[in-house]
């Protein structure tokens, strides 16, 4: 199948210009001007004028059927990533979970047999450890070797995922042998447990308070915490879902010291804030760790992006309904589960704020959305790039489009959306992936199990010395 997508403007990190992309099978085969002109033929002619031509969407950062606090994040793969293919996202990283006791392996494979066969768009996998002991350890090397070459470790959820100082660093260690990258979860969860209790002992148990007790400088102190240890131990570090000035503070002061310190952020800090929280109990629907934050944040962070101190946004996907999963915590902020849908607004929200708000440029944007996370996570350039070889995974995008997003109009698997009412500029129009359209014209045309796992490749940012891609 050959596919000829013409007189569209072709948007990648590194500029903009008109061209054709011919593709042929999975894979851009051939990008130049007025191609059928010169004899180019195909089975197909997509005529884009007017629109972009960008890599699709990488979200590095899902929670697909995630258990949490006593019930399961909303969305399963399939309907996660049909989420993300109507939102111009064409792979989601997520997360696979180590159980307690058990062995990354187990966890691993448990995470592969949800998203087998079920997912509409490529998927990769993080890898959870909840356990630092010699045999996860020594998981962790052959798991680099084979395509899964991140850790999630958290300085959070005490008794949960939390691994203490020790722990954190002799992971560390690890990857300084085995090429590996270490992404942290980075707030004091043992201070902010105190913090919590104190409240709701005091009665003050409304969602509100979620966003309260989990202090901004909790984030600070944790996320400096971890990124000295990565400096003793001689590797760099990702911090995941930063959301407040005071952690960015410390990628920064880490960065100018020429500290190897990577920070993704994710819209609903950028988009979102804690006067949504209040409203008595409707302020579950935006109950997630770290809490949303006050609204004079947001624009350091967005600061944070254009300065490259935030080097690209994820989501951390994670939706619960309001209606019989947030309800778990009514009288009780503590037990409302964690997490927001997400996936299908990253990318318009992004360019809405970014590019049509006048902070960046269309290049940077897909920098932040596509490009970054594909050369972070060991994806580039088969992913994150319209270039001869990569892989078509291509959206087609409308600048022009004015779209109020709304949960009517959404097609992850919760009850309701945070973003109900935000109107936004640029939206997608078509989603391809490796060659075939998953969304095309906004009608759903892939099928579960159209989705290939990728095995990624070490980030070329883990090599603990020597030149990093980004200089
Ligand atoms: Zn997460």
């Amino acid at each position: 199948m050959r596919t000829l997508i013409t007189n569209g403007t072709i948007v990648t990190a590194d500029g903009s210009y008109p061209a054709d992309v011919l593709v042929d099978g999975e894979t851009i085969a051939l990008i130049g001007r007025d191609l059928a002109a010169s004899g180019v033929t195909a089975d197909e002619t997509i005529d884009a004028t007017g629109r972009y031509i960008m890599p699709g969407g990488i979200d590095v950062h899902t929670h697909m059927e995630l258990p949490f606090g006593g019930t399961y994040a909303k969305d399963t793969f399939e309907s996660g990533s049909r989420a993300a293919a109507f939102g111009a996202t064409t792979t989601i990283v997520d997360f696979a979970v180590q159980p307690k006791g058990g062995t990354l392996r187990s966890g691993l494979d448990t995470w592969m047999a949800k998203a087998e066969g079920n997912t509409v768009i490529d998927y990769g996998f993080h890898m959870i450890v909840s356990d630092v002991n010699d045999a996860s350890l020594a998981e962790m090397d052959r798991l680099v070797a084979e395509g899964v070459p991140d850790f999630k470790l958290f300085t959070a959820y005490p008794g949960v995922f939390l691994s203490d100082d020790g722990a954190i660093f002799r992971a560390m260690q690890q990857t300084e042998k085995n090429g590996g990258l270490i992404m942290m979860h980075a707030e004091n969860g043992l201070a902010i447990d105190i913090v919590a209790n104190q409240y709701a002992e005091a009665g003050k148990t409304d969602p509100y308070y979620h966003g309260v007790v989990r202090y901004p400088v909790f984030e600070g102190e944790a996320t400096n915490r971890v990124i000295r240890l990565a400096e003793a131990a001689g590797v760099p570090v990702y911090i995941v879902h930063l959301s407040s000035r005071d952690a960015l503070e410390q990628v920064k002061a880490a960065r100018d010291r020429g500290s190897k310190a990577f920070a993704e952020t994710c819209p609903q800090y950028l988009f979102l804030s804690l006067d949504d929280m209040g409203n008595g109990f409707e302020g579950a629907k935006f109950v997630c760790s770290p809490p949303l934050r006050p609204a004079d944040h947001q624009e350091d962070l967005w600061t944070g992006l254009v300065k490259d101190d935030l080097q690209l946004v994820a989501t951390d996907h994670c939706p619960f309904d309001f209606h019989g999963q947030k309800d778990l915590g009514r009288g009780d902020f503590r037990k409302i589960p964690n997490g927001l849908p997400a996936v299908e607004d990253r990318v318009n929200l992004l360019h809405d704020g970014g590019v049509v708000g006048g902070r960046f440029s269309r290049e940077r944007w897909v920098e932040i959305v596509s490009t970054a996370p594909a050369k972070m996570f060991g994806m580039y350039p088969k992913k994150g790039a319209i270039a001869v070889g990569s892989d078509a995974d291509i959206a087609i995008w409308d600048p022009d489009r004015e779209v109020t997003i709304s949960q009517s109009l959404m097609h992850h698997g919760s009850d309701y959306t945070p973003y109900e009412g935000i109107k936004v500029k640029g939206w997608p129009v078509s989603t391809m992936v490796r060659g075939a359209f998953v969304v095309r014209d906004g009608q759903l045309t892939g099928k579960p199990g159209g989705g290939a796992y990728v095995p990624r490749e070490k980030s070329p940012l883990a090599k603990p010395a020597g030149k990093s891609a980004w200089e």
